[in-house]
């Protein structure tokens, strides 16, 4: 039996009738954006590039992007005003200068949050949508076309048709989430992710396996989403060893470039998969975290993990056991080892917090994707067991 077959064997309690839907184009590897210049006159003649404040410019892909867009004589613009976990207000300021502009297409370069950003912008700049109806729409089938360069290796947000915005009124963060916002096009260049810090390559690599893992929690979960799921728990689960060492290493924090593009492969794979089945409430505990505690989002996920599984495997024991075969561990205590190795300490929360944080959780839509649906003792129990003082 392959790995694959025993990985899936008692598959068929899983969704039968489901679908698949990947429309975005995935170009892999070293240079892949100036050797694809062409491709961008495929989206329009005048671009906005879509940046946070400063990692873009550092790790060469902005200048990238610019060569490309000069060697196809496309004109372009650039709002490099995102900051991480991007709000209302930013995705509103971006959409009026692309329209101020008349810009054609979005280029979105960065971590999740410029991609997310991007991602907003492409759909106000093409339609008039209320603050009351960003999230709920309906949505015109209008959005301007989307390329995406990723530059962490966590979110996957270059093939999900997801744009995750903080959310003050609600006090979390909130998704829109609409086919129109898949992207026409990413680029996966493992070179701008090398310079990324320790913090940052594990807090995405988290959000990456934890994508993987809640996918195979979710009600929508099937045959081909599973498979996709195990292989990027695989490759994250080869790669992490050398995240391990190079984190204890005297001379800096460093990986091989083979590593970096695994890390990269896995969370484009972990992104393809979500946009399958969503996430589950791993999620949206976490977006408390990140909301009120300032806690990166993979980390806030990795957190709640472990303990969130050891519910499932209360009630089915089965799921549990084909992600742990996935990861090749013995069971859930090699698996809060491993996840501790990688956090280390963990940040607390007051009796007061879990409680406010588990009555926010239980409104969370994504309750009803998850196959073991939590209450809100069960969220406080997640909580507790991960975070408590
Ligand atoms: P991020 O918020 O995009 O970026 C975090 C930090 O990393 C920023 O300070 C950024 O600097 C820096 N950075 C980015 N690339 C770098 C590089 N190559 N080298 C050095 N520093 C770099 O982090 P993220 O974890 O990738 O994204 C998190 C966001 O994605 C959250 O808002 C989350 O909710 C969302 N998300 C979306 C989806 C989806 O499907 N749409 C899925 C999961 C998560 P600069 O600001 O200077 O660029
Ligand atoms: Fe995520």
């Amino acid at each position: 039996m392959n790995a694959i077959t025993s990985n899936f064997a008692g598959q068929k309690n899983n969704n039968q009738n489901y679908k698949y839907y990947m429309p975005t184009m995935v170009i892999f590897g070293k240079n892949c954006v100036k050797e694809n210049s062409q491709l961008f006159t495929t989206l329009g003649k005048k671009a906005l590039i879509v940046t946070g404040t400063q990692s873009a410019k550092r790790n060469g892909s902005e200048k990238d992007v610019r060569t490309a867009l000069e060697t196809a004589g496309i004109s372009y613009l650039v709002y490099d005003k995102v900051i991480a976990n991007p709000t209302i207000a930013c995705v509103y300021e971006g959409a009026k200068i692309a329209k101020a502009n008349e810009v054609d297409f979005i280029i979105a370069i960065g971590g999740g949050s410029p991609m997310d950003a991007g991602k907003a912008i492409a759909l106000l700049a093409a339609q008039d949508i209320t603050e009351e109806n960003l999230f709920s729409g309906p949505y015109a089938e209008r959005v301007l076309p989307l390329a995406m360069i990723p530059t962490t290796a966590g979110t996957g947000s270059e093939v999900t048709q997801y744009s995750v915005l903080t959310n003050e009124k609600s006090q979390t963060k909130t998704s829109i989430s609409s086919d129109l916002l898949f992207p026409r096009i990413a680029f996966l260049d493992a070179k701008y992710t090398v310079n990324l810090p320790a913090v940052i390559t594990i807090n995405t690599a988290l959000d990456a396996l934890s994508h993987a893992i809640e996918s195979m929690l979710s009600i929508r979960a099937s045959y081909l989403s599973n498979i996709l799921a195990a292989d990027s728990i695989r490759i994250l689960m080869d790669c992490i060893p050398d995240v391990l060492e190079a984190q204890k290493s005297e001379e800096g924090f460093h990986l091989a470039f083979e590593t970096r593009e695994q890390l990269l492969l896995a969370s484009t794979l972990a992104g393809i998969v979500i946009a399958q089945t969503g996430t589950t409430i791993v999620h949206s505990m976490g977006y408390s975290l990140t909301y009120f505690k300032n806690i990166d989002h993979g980390r806030a996920n990795a957190l709640l993990l472990g303990e969130y599984l050891r519910l499932v495997n209360e009630v089915q024991p089965n799921l549990t056991a084909r992600i742990l075969n996935a990861m090749n561990l013995s069971g859930l205590e090699a698996f809060a080892t491993l996840i501790d190795s990688l956090l280390g300490n963990r940040e607390k929360l007051s009796p007061a917090e879990i409680t406010q944080f588990s009555k926010i959780a239980v409104k969370a839509k994504n309750i009803t994707n998850c196959i073991v649906q939590p209450n809100e003792e069960d969220i406080r129990r997640i909580y507790a067991n991960s975070l408590l003082k």
